[in-house]
């Protein structure tokens, strides 16, 4: 049998809710290829799910609860990994919150905590993550995060989370600044809407995404596979000049103009 082209790599992914996150078509495709996966999984709620999904996985993976809001629990989540694995190699931040009322307020009426709370789970949580991994890359590797178009190009409904992924997109190039000596790449892919459970948190999703579906060049919705294959492809050897980038992956969504 061939091996894949991840064997012999530990990777470590938050965001796994179910089977519709973004985080699992991800592990899924990583652990085809052979990569041995740690699942953080935010909550005890969760962890039934998550466990069962990690054990679909081609190469059963294993679960440790970490809700990132926390720092003790980053603490522990990083103990328990540090037990199973000695090296990193690949780090999955596909994480996103903000509170009901920021969601579906206008930008100028967001509560000063909901700003915070929607920055520390959307952003500092991968900059925590940074902090912890970094030393256990002793290979290098690859952080990989999760933006939106709304980053960069006003997106009605996405108001704070706008801002949130502009701020995720510039930590993906400090950071892939001040790793890069270490050989670790720093990048964040870009899909257009999917159906998730934290996307129908945003009012207006459903327009959105037939929005897209009738505009973008390839005229269809982005699939999960996809979205999957081309974080393998990041993952892989061939990818090893791509850092601080974006990677869009919209059927072409974002070269329009108005
Ligand atoms: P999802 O709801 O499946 O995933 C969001 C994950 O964030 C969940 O697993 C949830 O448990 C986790 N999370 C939230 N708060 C947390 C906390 N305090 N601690 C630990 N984990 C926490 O939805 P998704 O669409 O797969 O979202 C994943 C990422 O993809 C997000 O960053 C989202 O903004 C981004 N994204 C989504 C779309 C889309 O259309 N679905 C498009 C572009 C980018």
């Amino acid at each position: 049998m061939n091996q894949g082209i991840l064997e012999g790599k530990t990777a470590l992914v938050f965001g796994v809710a179910n089977k519709r996150s973004l985080a699992w078509s991800i592990a899924q495709a990583w652990s085809a290829e052979g990569a041995s996966l740690i699942l953080g999984c935010q909550g005890e709620r969760l962890r039934k799910n998550v466990e069962e999904l990690a054990e679909s996985l081609p190469k059963p993976g294993k679960v440790f609860c970490c809700d990132l809001a926390e720092d003790a629990q980053l603490e522990s989540f990083f103990s328990e990994v540090a037990r199973v694995a000695p090296t990193i190699d690949l780090v999955l931040h596909s994480v996103a919150f903000s509170p009901k009322d920021a969601l579906e307020h206008e930008l100028s009426e967001v509560k000063r905590d909901d700003f915070r709370v929607t920055f520390d789970i959307s952003v500092y949580s991968f900059l925590a993550i940074a902090g912890h991994v970094k030393r256990r890359m002793s290979r290098g590797g690859l952080l990989l995060t999760l933006s939106y178009y709304g980053a960069e190009k006003v997106t009605p409904q996405y108001h704070i989370m706008g801002t949130a992924k502009a701020a995720l997109e510039a930590s993906v190039r400090y950071l892939a600044y001040e790793l890069g000596p270490q050989g670790i790449r720093v990048n964040a892919l870009s899909p257009g809407p999917v159906n998730t459970l934290a996307a129908r948190g945003i009012s207006g999703f459903t327009q959105m995404l037939k929005h897209h579906q009738e505009t973008a060049p390839l005229r269809k919705p982005v699939d999960l596979a996809e979205v999957g294959a081309t974080a393998l492809f990041l993952a892989s050897e061939g990818a090893g000049a791509i850092t601080g980038q974006t990677i869009y992956l919209d059927c072409g969504y974002s070269i329009l103009g108005a």
